[in-house]
């Protein structure tokens, strides 16, 4: 843990649509901190030279979409969470000089939806995506006694390798209609729905009751929680994990909790 980051930086490609700046700087603010959080998007070809760059700067931040398994392989040391994902979400720079990889999206996942998940019913468990995010949730699951987890990967040697390293009982599936049916519990751990009229699955497949967690947000909620919702599911967008994780990070950074009222006080799209 850095008590004093030179720098505060949020990694990503691309880096607009992200709310942690504003989030971030709200805790910034409320805790009288005046170093700023810094959106930086980066070419691939950049990373090298900005990780150097972190180094010399004993910076601290985020990384997002599409660098945290870069970042993994760029930190010179991990936490074994950060190790157990396989994707690096959070960073610091140790007292020695070393950069250290985290990720807070396990526990900020756990934080946000812990309660709504041990309220489903049978708990079979529906997760779309293989990639940082559905390693959270995965690892996040683990001992929560589901009866059934499965993994919709498009890419289906990108899911294998995920199950495999994670060490959980999970299946595969290449088309995520059928265990959509049955589902109790529906992850949305793709990108899909970032942008209108995208959803990541045919919300008439699932049950009305079945719980919704889209990791995904934007303006006025995704596509997809508003229309599982209105089909009587229980439907949940990523901001309450984006709050969760963000405070997590901070108190990584600076050695104590944000104002966590602060940190969603400043996303414009709702409480
Ligand atoms: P990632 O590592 O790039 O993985 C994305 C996964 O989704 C991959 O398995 C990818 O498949 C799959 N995918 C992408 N487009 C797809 C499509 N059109 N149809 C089916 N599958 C598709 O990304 P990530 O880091 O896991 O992040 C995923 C999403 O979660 C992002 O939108 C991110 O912002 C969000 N997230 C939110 C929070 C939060 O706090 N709310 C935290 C973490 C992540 P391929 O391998 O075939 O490309």
């Amino acid at each position: 843990m850095t008590p004093g980051p030179g720098r505060l930086v949020l990694l990503g490609r691309p880096t607009g649509h992200s709310l942690s700046p504003r989030m971030q700087n709200a805790a910034l603010d409320a805790a009288g901190i005046a170093l700023r959080y810094e959106a930086t998007d980066l070419p691939r070809r950049a990373l090298d030279e900005t990780f150097a760059s972190l180094r010399r700067d004993r910076a601290a931040g985020n990384v997002t979409i599409p660098y945290k398994e870069d970042a993994l392989a760029r930190c010179d040391r991990l936490t074994p969470v950060a190790a157990a994902t396989g994707a690096v979400n959070t960073f610091w720079t140790a007292p020695d000089g070393a950069l250290v990889g985290d990720n807070t999206d396990v526990e900020g996942f756990r934080r946000a939806f812990g309660t709504l998940v041990h309220q489903a019913r049978g708990r079979r468990v529906l997760v779309l995506g293989a990639g940082g995010a559905a390693a959270a949730v995965l690892l996040a699951m683990k001992g929560w006694d589901a009866s059934a987890i499965t993994v919709y990967a498009r890419t289906m040697a990108r899911g294998e390798s995920l199950i495999h390293r994670l060490g959980v009982a999970a299946s595969l599936a290449i088309d995520p209609s059928e265990p959509a049916r049955s589902s109790d519990i529906v992850v949305n751990a793709t990108p899909v729905g970032m942008h209108d009229g995208e959803m990541p699955l045919d919300p008439a497949l699932l049950l009305p009751g079945t719980i919704v967690l889209d990791l995904v947000y934007r303006a006025g909620e995704t596509d997809f929680v508003r229309a599982t919702r209105a089909r009587g599911c229980q439907a949940s967008d990523g901001l309450a994990m984006l709050v969760e994780q963000g405070a997590l990070a901070f108190e990584r950074w600076f050695g104590f909790a944000p104002d966590r009222e602060a940190m969603w006080n400043a996303l414009p799209e709702r409480r």
